[in-house]
C-alpha cells in the first residue's frame, strides 16, 4: 500500500480509538511519518506504535501523540512549547495546528536533524532550541516567556517549577511523570496563578534526563 493510503488507515485507527479532534486527524493526514523515521525502519512508519531513532531514542507512537494533542485542545493561536523535538514528527504535527512551536532537545544530532527535515518541509513556525528542558525556553528566539500550551515527551521524575513558571495562564501543560517506563499522563492548568493538577492514564516514555543532577 502506498504511504498515502497508510497513513489514512492509521487516521481512520486514530478515529476509532476515541481522536475526535478534527484539527488532530487532519495534522495526522498531513504529515508523512516515513520522512521522519531512520531508513531502515520506513515500511514500519505507519504501525501505531514507537520507533527508534538515533542516539536510542524513540519517535513517538501515534496515538499517544493525538491523545496528548486532543487533551490540549489546540487553536490556531496557541505557543506551543515542545519538550524533546526527537525526529521532529511531533513538531511538525503541532505546526499544522497552532501559530508556533518552540521545541527543546538536549541531543544536538537529533536538534539537526528535525531541523532538516522541518525545514526541507517548508515549516517557517517552528524555533529549536539545543538543551535541557527542565529549564525550558530561556536564551532563545523568540523571546516568550509563557506559552498556552507545553507538552513534555519524556517521562520526568517530577513537574519541573522552570516549565510551570512558563505555563500562561489559562494554559495546559502535558508531563508524563513516574521512575522507569511506566509512567501517568499528568495534565497541569494554570488557573488564577495556581497549577492545578489531574492525571490521564498511563503511558510509556524515554526518560526525561536531568542533566544538572547527572553532573553533580
Ligand atoms: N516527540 C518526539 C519524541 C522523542 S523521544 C518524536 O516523536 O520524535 C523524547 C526526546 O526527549 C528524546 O529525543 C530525548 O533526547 C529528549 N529529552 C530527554 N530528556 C530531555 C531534556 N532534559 N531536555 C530536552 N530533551 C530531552
Amino acid at each position: 500500500m502506498r504511504f498515502e493510503d497508510q497513513r489514512k488507515v492509521l487516521v481512520e485507527e486514530l478515529a476509532s480509538a476515541g481522536i475526535t479532534d478534527k484539527a488532530v486527524l487532519e495534522a495526522f493526514l498531513a504529515v508523512p511519518r516515513e520522512d521522519y523515521v531512520l531508513p531502515e525502519y520506513r515500511d514500519y512508519a505507519y504501525r501505531n506504535q514507537p520507533l527508534p531513532i538515533k542516539d536510542k531514542q524513540t519517535i513517538s507512537q501515534p496515538l499517544m501523540i493525538a491523545i496528548m494533542m486532543q487533551l490540549l485542545s489546540l487553536k490556531p493561536d496557541d505557543i506551543v512549547l515542545e519538550i524533546g523535538t526527537g525526529s521532529g514528527y511531533q513538531s511538525a504535527l503541532l505546526a499544522n495546528i497552532v501559530k508556533e512551536v518552540c521545541s527543546i532537545e538536549r541531543i544536538e544530532s537529533l536538534s539537526l536533524g528535525a531541523q532538516k527535515v522541518l525545514r526541507q518541509a517548508g515549516f517557517r513556525n517552528i524555533y529549536f532550541r539545543i538543551g535541557d528542558g527542565h529549564s525550558g525556553w530561556q536564551k532563545a528566539f523568540p523571546p516568550h516567556k509563557t506559552f498556552s500550551k507545553i507538552i513534555v515527551s519524556a517521562g520526568a521524575e517530577s513537574i519541573p517549577p522552570r516549565l510551570i513558571e512558563q505555563l500562561a495562564e489559562g494554559g495546559i501543560m502535558l508531563i508524563p511523570i513516574g521512575a522507569g517506563s511506566n509512567q501517568i499522563l499528568h495534565a497541569i492548568r494554570k488557573h488564577n496563578g495556581d497549577a492545578v493538577v489531574t492525571k490521564c492514564g498511563a503511558c510509556s516514555f524515554v526518560p526525561f534526563i536531568n542533566d544538572s543532577k547527572d553532573g553533580r
